[in-house]
């Protein structure tokens, strides 16, 4: 194999790990293998023939040692004991250089963790996932990366009978919250220090001296940044639970997401979710909840004063981060900060009222500000935010930056569920012409192409399927 692995998370953790080898669901093939991410992580080597069969189980794969890890979590406000990795399997840890890199297999089959479900993953969430993390990366929000995609030959019961595959993702550590909820419940406190520590030395090295107090702050303001990334760019992660929160702040376990098409701030995306409790507006409400569920699971290691400093840290984070985000897609660094969210309060307010697309108004006002007009959205209804834009920014748009920030293309449900389809019966080119478009989404060429395009009032897809 040329990643070399480590695995020092099996070998430090042996009482919240088990043992086992990833379960194959058939003949695989490799459907699409992240060039670049490979590159990364294995210094530029050519992939090997084998690789397919190793992360699809039918070889082991060299130098990994699997594990299925146990945590907890509070899922949609209630405490469960009973969860881990129910299908996924920690592969191993690639090291390059310093770096460290989670490797997960998802859909790897059952586990002690799998209160009877089945341990696997179907083709269409494997896809969904994987279209989320490049496109969030391309956008400069930290993510899980999707590395490689292979299907299985296993046919998998959900809402219909659907085609099996497996995710190799990559993430700074698998650690979640609901790891240290795991060693809180179980009084396991020796286990949850050096938890604490291995992840932060893993996830944030310069602080691996600093005191607990200092470590927690950066897991809060990673946090907060995420979650700002998330509210400026109009994703929805829909299963906002303390298990799907990875404690580097990366974008964690992608279930029913989905990126806003036209600016409806109250959509909920999740039909399970039916108190609306992880929609786009309550998600910064949730990140600091779920932040009180760890620091009350670390309350062993650290002072409840001290944590709750830290957690007093989290709003203005928050704030400056998603002002800093809004600053830049709206090009007004030039403005102080007081009225640049007022330009950006009455920015949503004018996407609100038209409904307008929530990514292609911001190039409309990059049209706007080349032509020295108002175009798009602008021209339509936009006139008096359009002149108090102009009159406070005064000719100093960062235009530059705002084709830089502002992508053509995200992830939109109905062009998912095309890619999606056409990969069920066998056919990837639009899998991968759509991957392309989402590594690369402020590419100018991509003005006019079908992926930039929003669906259609008969396109609109509004719940999604929780079953993965
Ligand atoms: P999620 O909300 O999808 O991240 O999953 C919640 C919990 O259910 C985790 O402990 C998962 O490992 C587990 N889980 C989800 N789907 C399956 C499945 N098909 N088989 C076994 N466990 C699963
Ligand atoms: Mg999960």
């Amino acid at each position: 194999m040329p990643i070399v692995f480590d695995n020092r998370f099996a070998r430090k953790f042996p009482e919240i790990t088990t043992r086992q080898p990833i379960k194959p669901d058939g003949e695989v093939n490799l459907r699409w293998l992240n060039s670049p991410l490979w590159a990364e992580l294995t210094n530029g080597e050519t992939p090997p023939a084998e690789l397919s069969q190793w992360l699809g189980g039918l070889e082991h794969c060299p130098g990994s040692d699997p594990v299925a890890q146990k945590y907890a979590g509070h899922q949609f406000g209630h405490f469960n004991p009973y969860l881990g990795d129910g299908r996924g399997l920690l592969l191993g840890q690639a090291v390059v250089g310093d770096k460290i890199t989670d490797i997960h297999i998802k859909g790897a089959g059952p586990t002690p963790y799998s209160r009877g479900a089945d341990g696997r993953a179907v083709l269409r969430s494997s896809i969904r996932e994987l279209l989320a993390s490049e496109a969030l990366h391309a956008l400069t929000i930290p993510t899980t990366r999707a590395l490689a995609l292979i299907s299985t030959q296993g046919k998998i019961q959900r809402e219909r009978v659907e085609p099996g595959a497996m995710l190799a993702r990559t993430a700074t550590t698998h650690v979640r919250f609901g790891h240290f909820e795991h060693c809180f419940h179980r009084g396991l406190e020796d286990t949850m220090h050096n938890l604490w520590q291995d992840t932060i030395e893993v996830t944030w090295p310069h602080l691996a001296d600093a005191d607990i107090e200092e470590q927690f702050s950066q897991v809060v303001k990673s946090t907060a940044e995420m979650i700002a990334a998330w509210q400026a760019y109009g994703f929805i992660h829909g299963v906002m639970n303390t298990d799907n929160m990875s404690l580097a702040g990366e974008t964690f376990d992608f279930g029913p997401y989905a990126f806003l098409d036209d600016y409806q701030p109250e959509k909920i995306f999740n039909h399970t979710d039916a108190g609306g409790r992880y929609g786009l507006l309550q998600q910064p409400g949730v990140g600091l909840w779920n932040l009180q569920r760890l620091a009350q699971a670390i309350s062993p290691l650290i002072e409840a004063d001290k944590l709750r400093a830290a957690l007093d840290t989290y709003e203005p984070e928050l704030r400056k981060a998603y002002l800093n985000r809004m600053t830049k897609r709206l090009g007004m660094s030039s403005v102080p900060a007081k009225e640049r969210m007022q330009l950006v309060g009455g920015w949503l307010s004018l996407l609100e009222v038209n409904q307008a697309d929530y990514q292609l108004a911001f190039r409309d006002l990059i049209d706007s500000l080349e032509a020295k007009e108002p175009k798009g959205l602008l021209a339509q209804s936009g006139d008096s935010w359009w002149q108090e834009y102009n009159n406070v920014v005064n000719g100093e748009s960062d235009i530059d930056v705002m084709k830089q920030v502002n992508p053509w293309v995200i992830v939109r449900t109905h062009h998912a569920q095309r890619v999606i389809e056409a990969a069920e019966t066998g056919d990837d080119s639009l899998l991968h012409d759509y991957v392309q478009a989402l590594m690369t989404p402020f590419s100018e060429r991509l003005r006019e192409s079908p992926w930039a395009k929003p669906p259609t009032a008969e396109e609109q897809v509004s719940e999604l399927s929780c079953s993965s």
